[in-house]
């Protein structure tokens, strides 16, 4: 098969690897129909992150089951999956409490970006859809794997309430589909933090009754005046930078949280700061597991469009256009079809 592997920043190819092959019984081999570049692949791309040796990439995936171990009776050949970036056995204790993706047991995936991949805990991890979705469907059902189910996660840890006000910092995909999620938990007013004209007006579209340009101190102060002067319930941080991270603990009023589900890089929280805020921080790797089978459904039924983060499509043989595209932000998230 074909697949993607980074060998230094910028440098992403293309290249023949071995067909993936189900080593534990819980396994499942799937063929991928539709994969992607994540804001968190740019990382080690932009030498944010340290490389090591030459691997594949990705960690956003659906597909067809083409082969599953003897332990997987879930999910059988044929059928159509979404998954999570974060494998879970769906069992273990911190499964049972609906954090699968700080399952004992957990495995997060990496080798998505290629025409097969393995997936470890399938039993727990897949999700089938009753039929093959339509192919407008499918960028949807993507989405969830990872950034509709981050921003989701986001607006729960950040506790939106219907009613509530929320704040949503980073514009990527994960912070677009953190608009749809407050929207979707209610929130009456949601403030998208915005710089790039075409992100504004998608962020508009999924429910943002307002737009913050600024950032930094300034950003936070236009923040206060469209919360009486307090801040918002709810903030999402999207992003993962100090600045981010502060500008999102200083627009949440006290006794208000932060959701913060982009993967820090950087952030260093002030302990007195924190204290004296009585803000609450709650945020990590998404349980995504927990809410797949209620986000495919909004997907299907066309409740939710989260598709819509994908403004760029490429065959699977173009990834390194996808992360080119994506690092000059040229594109918001790059769908790669095998
Ligand atoms: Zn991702
Ligand atoms: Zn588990």
């Amino acid at each position: 098969m074909r697949g993607a592997v980074i060998y230094a920043p910028g440098d992403v190819r293309f290249e023949n690897l071995d067909d993936p092959e189900i080593i534990n019984p819980t396994d499942a081999i799937i063929r991928t129909v539709a994969t992607c570049v994540c804001g968190s692949d740019l990382w080690p791309y932009r030498g944010a992150e340290p490389i090591g040796d030459p691997h594949p990439m990705g960690h956003e995936y659906v597909g067809i089951v083409e082969e599953v171990g003897a332990e997987v009776t879930n999910v059988k050949p044929g059928q159509f999956v979404v998954g999570s970036f974060a494998t879970s056995d769906n069992t273990c204790p911190n499964c049972r409490n609906g954090w699968q993706s700080n399952c004992l047991h957990r495995e997060f995936m990496s080798t998505c970006q290629a025409d097969y991949v393995r997936i470890p805990n399938a039993h727990g991890t897949l999700v089938a859809t009753d039929e093959h979705p339509d192919a407008e469907a499918v960028p949807g059902l993507l989405a969830v794997s990872d950034v509709m189910g981050t921003g989701w996660y986001a607006a729960l840890a950040a506790e939106v309430k219907p009613g509530s006000t929320a704040v949503v910092v980073g514009d990527g995909a994960v912070g677009l589909c953190g608009v749809i999620a407050a929207k979707e938990l209610g929130a009456e007013r949601i403030i998208a933090m915005s710089r790039h004209a075409s992100r504004q007006t998608l962020a508009l579209e999924f429910g943002a009754t307002d737009i913050v340009s600024e950032r930094g101190e300034e950003g936070v102060a236009r923040v206060k005046d469209l919360t009486g002067g307090i801040g918002a319930d709810s903030v999402l941080e999207c992003v993962g930078t100090a600045e981010s991270m502060r500008q999102a603990l200083h627009s949440t009023r006290p006794g208000g949280n932060v959701g913060f589900v982009g993967v820090p890089h950087d952030v260093r929280v002030d302990g007195q700061e924190l204290f004296f805020s009585h803000v609450g921080l709650r945020g990590g790797p998404a349980p995504v597991r927990a809410y797949l089978p209620d986000l495919i459904d909004r997907v299907l039924s066309g409740r939710i469009s989260p598709g819509r983060v994908f403004d760029l499509t490429l065959p699977l043989d173009q990834v390194a256009e996808g992360y080119k595209a994506m690092d000059e932000r040229r594109s918001v998230k790059a769908l790669l079809k095998p």
